[in-house]
């Protein structure tokens, strides 16, 4: 698994090259997109956040004072905008009260127990969890999404009741714990699912991986 894991990304990388993952200005903005980019696209969110920022309120004071409506009006591109809304007040009351909005100071904590309070936290899951704390915290912990998922039990890698967790188990035990390995690994995993390995219509015979398929 080990080899098949090292092969594969370099494969990937090759043939995309770096993917210069996450796309945002701080770690900030990168929790926020993490929570925004649940059920809908990146574009959705960009737009979102382009919004936040010209109201200049793309800080966790600033959105934390908005009220309810004001900031379900302004993520409204990334849909679901009033679960939307209180997940993302969910996750800055969190940042208040246990960091007083210091993310430096976040950043200190081991990863199982930030992952822990993270998911603690209403409305965040495993992915979104895992997703601040590599690229916005940069701790070493891989994220697995369904282009993961698809693109492993496509190729006999992972059986498909797999949990998360155990999904994740195989990355973490077969590659070294390298923040920018599991950074550029799983944006390449995600533009591998877009661009080949799609749901319906998947192209096989053209995909950088086609030699990999059992
Ligand atoms: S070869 Fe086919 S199944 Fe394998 S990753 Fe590429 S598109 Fe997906």
């Amino acid at each position: 698994m080990k080899q098949k894991l090292k092969k594969t990304y370099r494969k990937l990388y090759r043939h995309f090259g770096p993917q210069g993952w996450w796309p945002a200005r701080t770690p900030f903005e990168v929790m926020v997109g993490a929570i925004l980019t649940q059920n809908t696209s990146w574009q959705n969110v960009e737009r979102a956040i382009a919004n936040l920022k010209r109201a200049r309120v793309l800080s966790w004071k600033r959105m934390l004072r908005l009220n309810d409506r004001a900031l379900a009006r302004l993520i409204r591109p990334a849909g679901y905008y009033n679960i939307k809304t209180r997940r993302l007040k969910n996750f800055l009351h969190f940042l208040q009260e246990r960091y007083s909005g210091d993310l430096r100071r976040m950043k200190e904590g081991g990863t199982s127990r930030l992952r822990q309070e993270l998911l603690g936290i209403n409305g965040i899951g495993p992915e979104t969890a895992d997703s601040i704390l590599l690229y916005a915290l940069h701790k070493p912990i891989f994220v697995i999404d369904a282009y993961t998922r698809r693109w492993m039990v496509r190729h006999g890698l992972a059986a498909p009741q797999l949990l998360y967790e155990d999904l994740q188990k195989i990355f973490m035990e077969g590659l070294p714990a390298d923040t920018a390995l599991f950074n550029e690994y799983h944006a390449l995993i995600v533009r591998l699912g877009k661009e080949y390995c799609r749901k319906t219509k998947e192209k096989c015979a053209i995909c950088p991986l086609r030699d990999e398929k059992l």
